[in-house]
């Protein structure tokens, strides 16, 4: 993390400042014209690179390639840049100050990337800003200017960077401690509706792009409370004295990445209340969940980190079996905190747990990787999932958010309730977060078994190393929940709640059929399920079973006619051969859960329960 202050105050007296400066040359072509300046390059020549990946996404993204043109001079005389590999570049030799100006494409639409157009521009430092070799611990002054056509008269700027001379929400000059932190700001430029709010009096901001129509009061209102939790569980960061959110709402979206002073969210218009709605929508309960996610992770990531990020090399790859504590964890807690801040029932709560044990039950891979393999290979696989991805590896954000509830109630069950999982949490944010070193990679299990004075070893090599199944029936049991299965009803059912009546679930073929341009597409076919036995692949288009067309929107209700192990004739175009099969079909695994608050639960149990979801 950062440095002590004692050394970080004699750098800044050495250096000064580099300063970058951006404008969204032309958003009609999608760019940015972005310049920085280098009072002292080093004179053996100075080395310049874009990041290849963006800190809270692991994947390679190499965003020297949006770099479109480049140049360099130094007083006003043109000074030769090579490149020296696919995302640096070297100056020749200069005793004077040196400007480099890069034009940055910047079509990205993702809360990782850059994007500009006449409507708005966003942007991630990592897109968009070059580091300077060396100086890595150097203050960065950045001044954002606006485009010069008249549609951007009424821009506002919305950051968490520290304003040095602009107005709130103006374009001017603003300035960070060094290059880590000038890329952890990500910036929305445009039209904005803005909300402010105080959580324990530190000022949190939300500025929606565009003109979205939403009920701004009760975001929020709503917000602060879901905020005011999380705090409550870690305590105020010494250095947290802001916060925003920036939000784009389009039509179908969903996403977050989290920064240490703020957050970039996306998700559907329609899951945003509007005046006159007064309950919690699934699509607002998901947006609030996404809030307290990203929100949660301005501890759990961006203060306390794993040791393999603290600094973050953000030339390849950094590996590290922890995400499972640092997505999983945040998972766990984010669903937790909306229950626990009174915005959501216990009962609405069980619903979201029943639907991520649904997911968890529904991927085969579960029992192929581990959690902690999961989070090593995240770069090439997690990230870059193909078709066979659920037979073949599991989420560290689901399964580690069960790991997480099932590590909570196993303490609370195993200690009486004087450990819990918030104890580990704050114990590890102590060491970790507060001191700012990262966490090594067993750490989190040495805090849980030391205040627990439990010997966890087989818990964690069972879930965290191994690929065993959860004890999630009986700890929930224990703690007032009822635990149920059944089959699937249809492919809209994401579980969460008991079947709907009057549909009584077919067999399956063990196949997702999705609708794709006109053709319904095999996408994913499951190992030793029906439709792999038939040889169908993922990519074959259905033509018919039984002599009738079959589609993705009458896959479910024409298999309801039919019954375990009837063999039926199986047609499907792979390319542009027609190939015919026979399939058999079976019963659907029982792998879609719910819950339930257990009225016949013992009063030890139902006072376990209400201690976790802090209901009285
Ligand atoms: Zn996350």
């Amino acid at each position: 993390m950062s440095e002590p202050e004692a050394n970080r105050a004699g750098t800044l007296e050495m250096a000064a400042a580099l300063r970058y400066s951006i404008r969204p040359k032309d958003p009609a072509a999608h760019l940015y014209e972005v310049k920085l300046t280098v009072e002292k390059p080093d004179p053996h020549g100075q080395v310049f690179a874009m990041p290849a990946w963006i800190p809270g996404s692991y994947m390679i993204r190499d965003y020297a390639k949006h770099v479109v043109s480049i140049c360099a001079e130094s007083d006003g005389l043109a000074v030769e840049l090579s490149k020296l590999d696919k995302s640096r570049w070297q100056a020749a030799p200069t005793q004077r100050p040196l400007t480099v100006t890069a034009e940055i494409y910047g079509y990205d639409p993702s809360v990782r990337g850059a994007h500009v157009d006449t409507s708005h521009a966003y942007f991630n430092g990592p897109c968009v800003f070059l580091s300077v070799a060396g100086q890595e611990d150097t203050p960065c002054e950045l001044e954002i200017s606006p485009p010069t056509a008249a549609y951007a008269r009424d821009w506002r700027v919305a950051t968490a960077m520290r304003r040095k001379d602009a107005e709130l929400y103006g374009f001017g000059k603003y300035e960070a401690d060094d290059y880590a932190e000038l890329i952890d700001h990500p910036v929305e430029i445009g039209h904005l509706l803005i909300g402010e709010f105080d959580v324990n009096d530190i000022p949190h901001t939300i500025a929606i792009r565009g003109h979205t129509r939403v009920d701004i009061a009760r975001v929020c209102h709503d917000l602060q409370r879901v905020c005011a939790q999380q705090m409550k569980l870690l305590g105020v960061p010494e250095d947290l004295d802001r916060y925003l959110f920036l939000l784009h709402a389009p039509g179908k979206a969903y996403g977050g990445l989290e920064h240490r002073w703020s957050s970039s969210l996306v998700c559907a218009r329609e899951n945003l209340p509007l005046r006159r709605d007064s309950d919690i929508s699934d699509g607002y309960r998901k947006f609030l969940g996404l809030v307290s996610h990203e929100y949660f992770h301005l501890w759990n990531v961006k203060r306390m980190k794993p040791a393999a990020f603290t600094p973050y090399d953000l030339t390849k790859e950094i590996h590290t079996g922890l995400l499972w504590v640092f997505e999983g964890i945040t998972s766990y807690y984010d669903d937790l905190a909306l229950v626990r801040s009174g915005l959501i029932s216990p009962q609405s709560y069980l619903e979201l747990l029943g639907q991520t044990i649904t997911r968890v039950l529904r991927s085969a891979g579960r029992l192929r990787q581990s959690v902690e393999e999961s989070s090593f290979d995240a770069w090439t696989k997690f990230y870059k999932q193909d078709a066979n991805a659920s037979n073949a590896i599991v989420s560290y954000y689901t399964k580690g958010s069960l790991i997480a509830l099932a590590l909570d109630l196993k303490l609370r069950l195993e200690t009486e309730g004087k450990t819990t999982l918030d104890d580990v949490m704050r114990e590890c944010w102590k060491r970790w977060g507060q001191e700012g070193e990262g966490m090594p990679e067993r750490g989190l299990e040495h805090v849980a078994a030391k205040l627990s004075e439990l010997d966890l070893s087989d818990f964690f090599d069972a879930t965290v190393r191994g690929t065993g199944e959860l004890p999630l029936p009986a700890l929930l049991s224990a703690h007032g929940v009822r635990y149920h299965l059944r089959c699937a009803g249809g492919s809209e059912d994401k579980g969460g709640k008991p079947a709907e009546k009057n549909n009584e679930p077919g067999p399956w073929l063990g196949a997702t059929l999705e609708a794709n341009n006109g053709n319904s597409i095999f996408t994913v076919v499951m190992n030793g399920g029906p439709a792999e036995l038939a040889g169908v692949a993922p990519g074959d288009a259905a033509v018919a079973l039984d002599g009738l067309a079959l589609t993705a929107a009458n896959c479910d209700r024409l298999l309801s006619t039919y019954r375990d192990g009837d063999a039926l004739e199986l047609v499907v175009f792979r390319g542009d051969e027609l190939i015919t099969t026979r399939v058999k079909l079976a019963n659907a695994p029982k792998n879609t859960c719910y819950l339930r608050l257990d009225d016949d639960a013992s009063e030890a149990a139902s006072n376990r329960c209400d201690a976790w979801l802090q209901v009285s």
